[in-house]
Order: structure tokens, then C-alpha cells, then sequence
């Protein structure tokens, strides 16, 4: 199947499973996360109408963004775990850091994007699993409060929302318990007066499952662009 054809029928699926849960499908966007696939891939991609993309690595994007000159509306947000000595430069290829997991790398993102005139939306990574290989913030850490408290004095950032990857699950209803914990942190910082539109949730194998617990944002990788190399 072309990517083409697998966008289309993720789209299809998005659609059926927002139904499922008595949800507008255009409340939910597709991330196509292309990580270590090649620039033409991409251009395959944009070609069938995709716009939004994931990478995970600044070094590996700035390497790929001067071949995809052109494609003048394509958005590409960085969903990877980013040390804040690369906030320079994930500010300059990125429209969004959604994997902002510490107070001192949102201070560095705006400080960033202040340097460049630009603003960077951002979501914060919640390691919902408690998982040490995964980064993203605890659920139940202070510091979460802390950079939504902070936010508002971020004049180059603008909080979107909560970003989470679960522990993988054989069975993507595994998953759910996740995504839910995630969607009540976001329901329970609105009550505290922060108002988080964005729940970036679901990938290739569960992203049906984070659509009926909430997801705004579905990150799809290899069901579009076929198998990674293992690392
Ligand atoms: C790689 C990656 C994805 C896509 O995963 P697939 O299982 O290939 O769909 C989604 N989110 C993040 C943060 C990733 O690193």
C-alpha cells in the first residue's frame, strides 16, 4: 500500500472511531510521525494532503528541512524528549515542542523563540506509566502546575495542551486506564482555571482507543510510513 492509501485509511479509521464515541472526527488531528524516513516520504505524504508531522530528533530534522523547501504549509512539531541545549535550534525547525517535560526547558524554549520572533506552541509530555525509559513528567508532579502557573508570563510560547505515551500494551485496551488518567489531569487543571485544548494521545496500534478517551491529536508513524529500522 502506498502512503498515500494509508493515510486515507487511518483517516477513515479516525473517522469511524471518533462516530464510535459520538465525536466530531474533525475535532482530531493526524500527526504522520516520519522519524527516520527519508525527505521524499514526506513530500508522498504532503502530496495526499498531510500537513501535520512528528519528528523526534533535532539533528535528524535539520538534516531533512532543507529538502523540504516548498512545502510552504506543512507544520512539523517535535515530539521527542529535547535537552535545553538544543532549544535554539528545535525553535528555529519546529512549530511546536510537544514534549516540553520541564519547567527550566519551557523558560529556554521562550527565551528561544523570543531570540527568533516567533511563537512556538507547546504541550507538556506526561510519563503517565511512571516508565524511567520514557521522559515526560509525572502525572502527579508539582512541576505540571508550576509551568501552566508560569505560562501566561511566556510571551513567545502558547500552552496548548498534554502530550502522553503510554506503556505499550500487546492489547491496545491496555492503553485506555493511560489515556483516561491523562484526559482527567487535563480536566482537572481546567477547574484551576487552565484551560488546555490539545491532548496529543494514540499511536499506530491504540489510537482508536485514546479517540474514545479524549485524544485531539492521534501520532501515527508506522502505519503511514511502514516499519522503522530497529535502532
Ligand atoms: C515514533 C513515535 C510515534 C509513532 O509511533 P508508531 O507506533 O510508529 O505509530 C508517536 N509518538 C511518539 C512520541 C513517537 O516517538
Amino acid at each position: 500500500m502506498s502512503i498515500a492509501e494509508n493515510i486515507s485509511g487511518i483517516r477513515r479509521r479516525i473517522e469511524t472511531a471518533a462516530k464510535h464515541a459520538a465525536r466530531n472526527p474533525v475535532e482530531i488531528a493526524l500527526m504522520a510521525v516520519c522519524k527516520t524516513k527519508p525527505a521524499d516520504a514526506i513530500r508522498e505524504a504532503y502530496a495526499a494532503g498531510q500537513r501535520l508531522f512528528g519528528e523526534n530528533r533535532v539533528q535528524e530534522f535539520a538534516t531533512k528541512a532543507p529538502l523540504l523547501s516548498g512545502l510552504s504549509d506543512a507544520r512539523f512539531h517535535m515530539i521527542g524528549h529535547l535537552q535545553s541545549n538544543k532549544s535554539k535550534a528545535a525553535a528555529e525547525l519546529f512549530s511546536a515542542v510537544d514534549s516540553v517535560d520541564s519547567l527550566k526547558l519551557a523558560e529556554r524554549l521562550n527565551a528561544a523563540a523570543r531570540d527568533l520572533g516567533k511563537t512556538l506552541d507547546i504541550l507538556i509530555e506526561i510519563n503517565v506509566g511512571g516508565e524511567e525509559a520514557k521522559s515526560g513528567m509525572p502525572p502527579e508532579s508539582p512541576e505540571v502546575l508550576q509551568i501552566l502557573e508560569h505560562a501566561k508570563e511566556w510571551q513567545n510560547l502558547r500552552m496548548r495542551g498534554l502530550m502522553t505515551v503510554p506503556p505499550f500494551t500487546e492489547d491496545p485496551e491496555g492503553a485506555r486506564p493511560y489515556f483516561r488518567t491523562v484526559r482527567e489531569l487535563r480536566d482537572s487543571m481546567a477547574l484551576k482555571g487552565f484551560a488546555l485544548d490539545q491532548l496529543s494521545m494514540g499511536m499506530s496500534h491504540d489510537f482508536e482507543i485514546a479517540i474514545e478517551e479524549g485524544s485531539t491529536c492521534v501520532r501515527v508513524g508506522t502505519a503511514i510510513f511502514g516499519e522503522r529500522p530497529t535502532p
